[in-house]
């Protein structure tokens, strides 16, 4: 099975097998007594009347073993052999469909039980322990405790929806308090180019050879990448395997130094989220160092700043990179060397932000938490407006309005796979007279979160159409879905470890 599959999706639908930590919702839901506990409610019942099971099964026709694996909650009794069994012990039916446990411990032995039955259990493979008279009281509460507190962990490692939005408020913040430079990683990548004696300018993908070598590993590449990775590292062999280059892609330059990065930087396993979701931040960051170097990006910018004609488009076609990564890598550096705060955001068709980040005091729409993805930025925005243009090739910039202040906006389209997305780099207005395309006559207002600048239909729509109308929303399963379990989340270890297997160098 699939690791990458969520908890939800592969949770047992039956209340006997629930995990520990559903079961008070369910059953405060479902006041019906389940299996176990009318089991051991009719143990504890027919203990006390001090009968035998044979005594009893006789009474009611039944065999022994029958009864047996009734009070040990392997089997439902209907109901009329509840009534029969309730007659033989002189004791009310209701006693037996009490929801309570009888005692102290047989609350730990059911418990156990459930815990014992959880699929995350069985995939542990290990033993299941008789749960029985014998199994002395200290260690029964022992079990149960770790099984509970195993239960509360992996619970946290599969990050739900609120734990990775936290994990991206956390990180957009702490590059916020740098002005979204890293200048250890700076540091580390400039080391690396001089080690390989890199000349300047744009790296090759055979410096990226060099580099990898230089690292005492090899690229290789092949067609028959596991779906659920981008690249995977042999840490025996001394490899990174990459993907074919795909038609109409550059090259795969970046791909292959982010895996390099993730050694470089020392990366461990990642322990939560959190950790993986910064170590990613991280190998992009330092991809895009190397990509365009600090010290060969820096000067250019102060030369266009002196002339005041700063444009993402010349670095990207200086550098050979995509505009996206030609746009961050500006926001990394512009502040710290340009004394110019900025604001980055990705956003699809729809204006929901995939990504953004900001230290010139724009105001991002955000949720109760603090998180932005999956927010929808004002329809006044330029990185909404670019998609109105006529002509998608071209970088639309505009002036907007906003309650935080005027900013000046550049916007491109990307076309992806997904989809349309724009990636919008912006300025405040006493910034905008180094950049080229500032004599923009577009200018919009933006009084959000104001709900009648847009988000308020007009009020004569309004008036015709409330009550009038069912939409079925596309659901962004992307954002709104638990994060896949696992170490390295959505990873799929079996396919990993067979493709690595399959392309290991023998002897
Ligand atoms: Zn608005």
């Amino acid at each position: 099975m699939n690791r990458a599959s969520s908890p939800t999706a592969s949770a047992p639908v039956g209340r006997l097998t629930t995990p520990r930590a559903t079961v008070p919702v369910e059953e405060s839901r479902k006041p019906a007594p389940d299996a176990l506990t009318i089991g051991r409610r009719l143990r504890h019942v027919r203990q006390e009347s001090g009968q035998t099971l044979g005594d009893v099964a006789q009474t009611v026709g039944m065999s022994a073993s029958a009864l047996s694996l009734i009070e040990n909650g392997k089997r439902e009794p209907r109901l009329s052999v509840l009534t029969a069994l309730a007659e033989a012990l002189g004791t009310p039916l209701a006693e037996l469909l009490a929801t309570a446990p009888p005692t102290r411990r047989a609350a730990l032995e059911i418990r156990l039980e459930r815990a014992q039955r959880a699929d995350s259990y069985h995939q542990l493979g290990l033993p299941a322990v008789k749960i029985g008279p014998r199994l002395p009281m200290e260690a029964l509460e022992a079990l149960v405790g770790m099984h509970e507190a195993m239960a509360s962990v992996q619970a946290e490692r599969a990050a739900t929806p609120e734990h990775a939005r936290m994990a991206n408020a956390e990180l957009r913040m702490r590059m916020r308090a740098v002005d979204n430079y890293f200048g250890e990683i700076e540091g580390m990548a400039a080391e690396l180019l001089t080690a390989i004696k890199h000349p300047g300018g744009p790296i090759s993908r055979a410096a990226v050879d060099r580099l990898a070598g230089h690292l005492g590993y090899s690229l290789v590449h092949t067609s028959d990448m596991p779906g659920s990775t981008r690249t995977v590292t042999d840490m025996t062999h001394k490899r990174v395997y990459l993907p074919q280059p795909e038609a109409g892609q550059h090259d795969s330059r970046s791909l292959a130094l982010q895996a390099i990065g993730h050694l470089v930087l020392g990366h461990r396993v990642p322990a939560d989220y959190a950790e993986f979701l910064s170590q990613r931040v991280e190998i992009n960051y330092f991809a895009a160092a190397l990509l365009m170097p600090e010290q060969d990006v820096v000067p250019r910018l102060q030369d266009a700043k002196q002339a005041k004609d700063i444009a993402i488009e010349d670095l990207r076609d200086a550098f050979a990179v995509s505009y996206e990564t030609a746009a961050h890598r500006f926001t990394n550096l512009a502040t710290r060397h340009l004394d110019i705060p900025v604001h980055f955001m990705r956003i699809s068709r729809e204006g929901v932000i995939y990504k953004a980040y900001e230290n010139d005091g724009v105001s991002f729409p955000r949720d109760a938490t603090g998180a932005i993805e999956g927010q929808r930025v004002c329809r006044q925005w330029t990185a909404r407006r670019v998609f109105e243009q006529p002509d998608l090739s071209q970088a639309f910039q505009a002036y907007t309005d906003t309650r935080s202040g005027t900013y000046w906006c550049t916007a491109v389209v990307d076309r992806t796979s997904d989809g349309l997305f724009s990636v919008n780099v912006g300025v405040p207005y006493q910034s905008v007279k180094w950049m080229r395309g500032r004599e923009t006559t577009h200018r919009s207002q933006s009084r959000c979160p104001d709900p009648s600048c847009c988000h308020q239909p007009p009020a004569e729509l309004a008036e015709r159409w409330t009550g009038h109308a069912w939409p079925s929303a596309r659901a962004h399963s992307h954002l709104l879905a638990a994060m896949p379990p696992g170490v390295f989340p959505g990873v799929d270890d079996t396919e990993v470890y067979t493709f690595l297997e399959r392309h290991a160098p023998t002897g």
